[in-house]
């Protein structure tokens, strides 16, 4: 029998043999992952991690029942002793779950937290979706001044340009105070009810169960109905209203182009006051990056402290699609310094003692193991980019001595095996 990958998820490998799946290189990964820590840690950010599953009842009562993803997307399973586990499938809710429940609030006021894990839904398979996905995310706890919202914005918005991502785009919204919500759900109701009938059949079931949903529907006729719709803008407070202006006036200030569209709800049930998302045009129907927003009330919610928090969930998968998309600058897969030849059991050993004690040194060196004649190992050392390579025979054993050729020039320098690791820690 032939094992398959299941549907939906990917690996990721030195190197794909498929050159679409370029973004599927772990040196890529590895490259955005710390890119992504330096960002976070120059935030003052730090990290949080949490277990690969949860109790099913944590993302019902966060996420809302009504969620896509806790509706139909979720990867649900009884474990031995016949509690319900769910595989994560976003970051807010554990991370919730694990502040409150270590009792985060007493150590400080203000806790500012990254993750950087995979989660798992189960999507319609389509360009983009995955039923694996990792997120790099952020949740500020503590405080609910405009400066923090600003603060999460513009960690993500910063670090997609620094990664050289170019036509971002952020939208901007404020879904205001939890009463404002319930206000402007009915306003959106009846406005919406007349058009019932030319909805598409999923808006119409969402317009008793979660019509604000009904805002991010794709469909064309849906879309040319919502146009006139009313914005939930209208209905902020006077404090939402304040907030939401501080919030523009600050990212104008810091010069970040941004659009405000009261058409943006994002998906899941906690969020209220500023909700944002940052998209790239290459993208196309799955164009999001990133997006969060405020969620002031959940904390509480789930039995911790009144605590306001703001947070962003980003997909690395789309942020390396769109960077190859973009042809940004990437670095390239790893390869060793020197590779060195053997030929003959003296030799062998003399270089493999050479190679180990280089290497506890820092200094990337591969050794040649397979016993191929001189020719195949020169089209291996060139075939995983090696800088140099050295030949070591007879004669090098005798004098000492080695010659290291750069692969790329053809350039050769002569240095006895005592100053090799010096040559080699100032090339
Ligand atoms: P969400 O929690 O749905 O707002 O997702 C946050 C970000 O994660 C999105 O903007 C995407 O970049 C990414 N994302 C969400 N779902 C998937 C998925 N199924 N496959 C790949 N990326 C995803």
């Amino acid at each position: 029998m032939k094992y398959q990958i299941p549907k939906g998820v990917f690996d990721i490998l030195p190197e794909d043999p498929d050159p679409k799946g370029l973004w599927r290189s772990s040196h890529l990964w590895n490259f955005l992952e710390g890119k992504i820590r330096e960002q976070a840690r120059a935030y003052g950010f730090e990290e949080i991690r949490t277990p690969l599953f949860e109790q099913t009842e944590l993302f019902n009562r966060t996420i809302g029942e009504t969620s896509d993803i806790v509706s139909k997307e979720m990867y649900t399973f009884h474990d031995k002793k016949g509690r319900s586990i769910t595989l994560r499938p976003e970051g807010t809710a554990p991370v919730m779950r694990s502040f409150i429940e270590k009792h985060l609030d007493q150590q400080r006021p203000l806790h500012k937290l990254f993750y950087l894990f995979p989660m798992f839904r189960y999507e319609r398979s389509q360009a983009g979706r995955y039923r694996q996905h990792h997120q790099f995310g952020v949740e500020a706890i503590g405080s609910n001044s405009p400066l923090q919202d600003v603060e999460v914005i513009n960690l993500l918005y910063s670090l997609l340009s620094k990664l050289g991502l170019k036509n971002l785009h952020l939208t901007i919204n404020s879904l205001g105070a939890p009463k404002t919500r319930e206000v402007y759900r009915s306003r959106l109701q009846e406005y919406l009810r007349p058009h019932l009938g030319d909805l598409s059949e999923e808006s119409e079931r969402r317009f008793t169960t979660n019509p604000l949903r009904i805002l991010d529907s794709k469909d064309k006729q849906d879309r040319e109905i919502l146009k006139e719709a009313p914005s939930i803008l209208d209905d902020l407070d006077p404090k939402a209203q304040e907030h939401f202006e501080s919030v523009c006036l600050l990212l104008k200030n810091l010069e970040i182009p941004f659009t405000i569209d009261p058409m943006l709800v994002r998906g899941l049930d906690y969020y209220n006051g500023v909700v944002f998302e940052v998209t790239a045009k290459e993208l196309g129907a799955q164009n999001a990056l990133g997006g969060g927003g405020r969620y002031d009330g959940l904390i509480q919610s789930l039995g911790g402290p009144p605590l306001p928090a703001i947070g962003f969930g980003a997909g690395l998968e789309r942020i390396l699609q769109t960077m190859i998309g973009q042809q940004v600058f990437l670095p390239s897969r790893p390869s060793p310094l020197l590779y060195l030849i053997p030929l003959g059991d003296a030799a062998t050993t003399k270089s493999f003692l050479t190679t180990e004690t280089l290497r506890e040194m820092g200094l990337a060196v591969d050794l040649e193991i397979r016993g191929k004649k001189l020719s195949g190992a020169m089209r291996y050392a060139d075939a995983i980019g090696a800088k140099f390579v050295a030949v070591i025979g007879e004669e090098e054993m005798k004098s000492n001595h080695l010659t290291l050729k750069e692969m790329k020039s053809g350039d050769t320098t002569s240095l006895s095996f005592e100053t090799l690791a010096e040559f080699l820690q100032h090339v």
